[in-house]
């Protein structure tokens, strides 16, 4: 409270929020009158004038501040956006407000009701650019490049420093260091104990100086930054952050790595998914002999001549996703949702049912037999949500809405010791860590909370 008793300008932020929150919209146009730099200036949690008039239902001043041009874009420090508080809360109009604002000329599969809904670990910060991975001069060249970025890893483990910036106060707590050809030099010919991984370029970066069209000599330089994730073995890693100030790796993965921002979250996920199959299939699955990483780390080639896997269709050689079914299970009365705790959850933990997709099984059917098998309960009707990359190591996680067409609960005691039946207010109360002291639920950056968030605001009745 001190800095802001002593800044003007938070001062003014600071009113402006309680002035949305509480909906005086005569107020709230004379105070952006004279100031209209404030509109979309945050508060430390993240929360901007729009954000505070959706959770509290004032219309009309979420529409005032749409017609003065407010960025309903922004996320707050859970990565929500004014359009997610109002669906989150249940205030339709504001919803369809918010929804609809920019979206009214599409068809209406086009509107927002069905846009992709983006989770953590899913951000496509790079451009895969996979034609490139056979291009080996091109790579050879980027490799030296001295604004090419490398991360490095050691046991799956990427090398972070605490993120002390001006976000420090909340999430995101640590960031990637982001190494040049010269910190990492002396690895990259040491091929028995250093593998790399190619994992795309930055998005919409290019020099403006050489305008790719232009480029004629193959050697002269494209403009595009590219991203390589490195992998050294135990010994230099220790070395290396002996070396390194503020570096360490991050250990263990989970929750370690939620830490991340969304962009690094999203490279994290691609490159840690292939180190780890790199490390877990040292040697050719169909026969047994050694073989070689190609294709910029994303193809492992049999080196006996004869193997089978030269022949025919084979996926042996490239990195695997492992599919998971997710899913939020509703009750038949609409208002109550299916949650269940693993033995190895923390005290009062539960979370949506999840397991893996067995060969030949759709993800309906996959949904059906899981619920079943753990909770007891049938599942009629299965609605596909959104997915979100796993990598730990590889799981792709398939979040599902699931009808229950039975209610009693037999827990299987494997995998699941306690599965109950919570309310939507309890359900609320999970989400927003009211009433610790009862239940507590996944993560924000995992899809199971985001099913759950999803479900509420599905659900909300006004
Ligand atoms: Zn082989």
């Amino acid at each position: 409270m001190a800095d802001i008793q002593g800044n003007p300008k938070q001062q003014l932020i600071s009113e402006l929020h309680s002035i949305a929150a509480a909906g005086d919209k005569a107020k709230l146009t004379a105070l952006l009158s004279h100031s209209p730099s404030l509109i979309n200036e945050t508060a430390k949690n993240g929360w901007t004038a729009l954000m505070y008039a959706a959770r509290n239902g004032h219309f009309e001043i979420v529409q005032a501040l749409l017609e003065r041009g407010c960025d309903k874009s922004v996320t707050n420090a859970s990565n929500q956006t004014a359009l997610d508080i109002a669906r989150f809360w249940g205030y339709k109009n504001i919803t369809n407000l918010l929804a609809n604002e920019k979206d009214e000329l599409q068809p209406f599969f086009l509107t927002s009701q069905v846009r992709e809904h983006e989770n953590y670990f899913s951000r496509a910060f790079l451009d895969r650019k996979s034609e490139k991975r056979v291009d080996s001069k091109w790579l050879n060249l980027k490799q030296k490049q001295p604004t090419t970025v490398y991360i490095l890893f050691s046991n799956l483990n990427p090398l972070v420093t605490s993120d002390d910036g001006e976000e420090s106060f909340h999430y995101p707590k640590v960031k990637l260091c982001k190494l040049c050809y010269e910190d990492v030099k002396e690895y990259l010919g040491q091929t028995e104990t250093t593998t790399w991984i190619f994992l795309g370029v930055e998005l919409q970066v290019k020099s403006s100086l050489l305008p790719a069209l232009n480029v004629k000599d193959p050697n002269e330089d494209d403009g595009l930054i590219a991203w390589f994730a490195l992998s050294i073995d135990g010994t230099a890693a220790d070395k290396f952050i002996q070396q390194r100030q503020g570096c360490y790796f991050l250990h263990p993965p989970f929750p370690a790595l939620l830490q991340l921002s969304e962009n690094e979250a999203g490279v994290i996920a691609e490159a840690r998914s292939v180190l780890a199959w790199d490390s877990r299939y040292q040697f050719c699955p169909t026969c047994g002999s050694s073989t070689k990483l190609e294709d910029g780390g994303y193809r492992k080639s049999c080196l006996k001549e004869d193997c089978r896997s030269h022949q025919g269709i084979h996926n042996t050689c490239y990195p695997r996703v492992d599919p998971v079914v997710i899913m939020q299970v509703i009750h038949p009365d609409g208002n109550h949702c299916l949650l269940g705790r693993k033995k190895r959850f923390p005290p009062g933990k539960f979370s949506c049912l999840a397991g893996f997709v067995e060969p030949g099984e759709t993800i309906e059917n996959a949904v059906r037999r899981e619920v079943e098998e753990e909770s007891g309960v049938k599942v009629g009707h299965v609605w596909y949500v959104s997915s979100q990359p796993w990598p730990m190591p590889s799981s792709l996680m398939i979040g599902c809405i699931a009808a229950a067409v039975s209610t009693e609960i037999k827990v299987d005691n494997i995998e699941i010791e306690d599965a109950r039946w919570f309310s939507r207010e309890q359900v609320v109360d999970i989400l927003n860590k009211r009433n610790q002291s009862a239940f507590a639920g996944p993560p924000q950056q995992t899809i199971a909370h985001q099913l759950m968030k999803h479900w509420i605001g599905m659900s909300a009745n006004l």
